[in-house]
């Protein structure tokens, strides 16, 4: 049991297409997040016009927040129903593009232009095709990533960053003995060795 047993676990993305379908989607907070409200300003540090990536975006609010505020905002996410549903809740028109490093990849991009998002695995982009981030906002994502590619998801997420970037990241600290995830419990040693 316990953390033992998640680290086998693995959640597919047919099952996370399955979740969409159904409006399991216990995860999405209709709200936003008030961790980003309380460290915004450890995201921004001061800076405007930011590019901010979004892993395993879902339809996070929080991508209209730091739009609204000037951010050019790159998010990638599975679930087209995620992302449509993402524009139509916000009442924002958007375009489809293919990406052609991507086979089956599509982009739905805001017609302002400042969000872009990537429906495709995380595991196909690459700092060529999506360039790299000044900060990044993790939230269900590491602890969404299947136990076995977490070292993958990092070495990913630290290509993407530029040099000066600010990585917000929340973990959910709770009893692994009792729920299988996703989230899954992700140790803060754990966090620490990852990224080093
Ligand atoms: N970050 C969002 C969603 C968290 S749930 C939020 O805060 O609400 C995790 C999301 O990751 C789900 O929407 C799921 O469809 C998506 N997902 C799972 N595996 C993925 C992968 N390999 N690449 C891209 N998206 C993925």
């Amino acid at each position: 049991a316990g953390v033992g047993s998640q680290k086998d676990r693995v959640v597919t993305q047919e099952e996370w297409l399955r979740k969409w379908e159904l409006g399991n989607i216990g995860f999405h907070k209709e709200q936003g997040h008030p961790l980003l409200q309380k460290y915004l300003d450890v995201l921004l540090n001061g800076r405007s016009g930011l590019r901010i990536f979004f892993p395993l975006c879902g339809k996070a609010v929080e991508m209209k927040w730091l739009a609204d505020m000037g951010h050019s905002i790159v998010g990638v996410e599975v679930s087209e129903q995620a992302l449509k549903e993402f524009f139509a809740e916000h009442s924002l028109p958007y375009c489809e593009e293919a990406v052609p490093e991507i086979s089956g990849a599509k982009r739905l991009r805001s017609t302002s232009g400042n969000i872009s998002l990537y429906c495709c695995s995380i595991y196909d982009l690459s700092s060529s095709i999506v360039g790299k981030f000044d900060g990044v906002w993790d939230r269900g994502a590491l602890v969404a990533v299947n136990p076995c590619d977490r070292q993958r998801y990092v070495s990913l997420m630290i290509t993407l960053m530029e040099k000066n970037s600010s990585y917000l990241l929340v973990a959910v600290s709770y009893d692994s003995n009792k729920h299988k995830g996703p989230p899954f419990y992700v140790p803060e040693s754990e966090i620490k060795s990852l990224f080093g």
